[in-house]
């Protein structure tokens, strides 16, 4: 018999796309002033920067300013529908 199988329920936690093992972007206070990785901004101490996670030998939480985080994250979103668009 050839007939397709049938589905299991699936085990575990669903699994997300974004942010997994590796963490998820957070916020973070900073504590002295450094620079946004993506624009050079200055963080300065005591503000709020946007942490993002990226893998590598070891995870390394790379600082972002407002505004980036903000473009980072609609593209995101676009991604996400362009994901969505492929289940038709
Ligand atoms: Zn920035």
């Amino acid at each position: 018999m050839n007939t397709p199988k049938k589905a299991k329920s699936p085990r575990g936690k669903t699994p997300s796309l974004i942010g997994s093992t590796n963490g998820r972007p957070h916020t973070a206070t900073v504590q002295r002033l450094c620079a946004c990785v993506r624009c050079g901004q200055g963080l300065v101490a005591g503000t709020t920067c946007f942490e993002i996670p990226r893998l590598g030998r070891f995870v390394k939480n790379r600082r972002h300013c407002r505004d980036c985080y903000d473009k980072i994250l609609n593209k995101t979103q676009e991604d996400l529908a362009e994901l969505r668009a492929i289940l038709g």
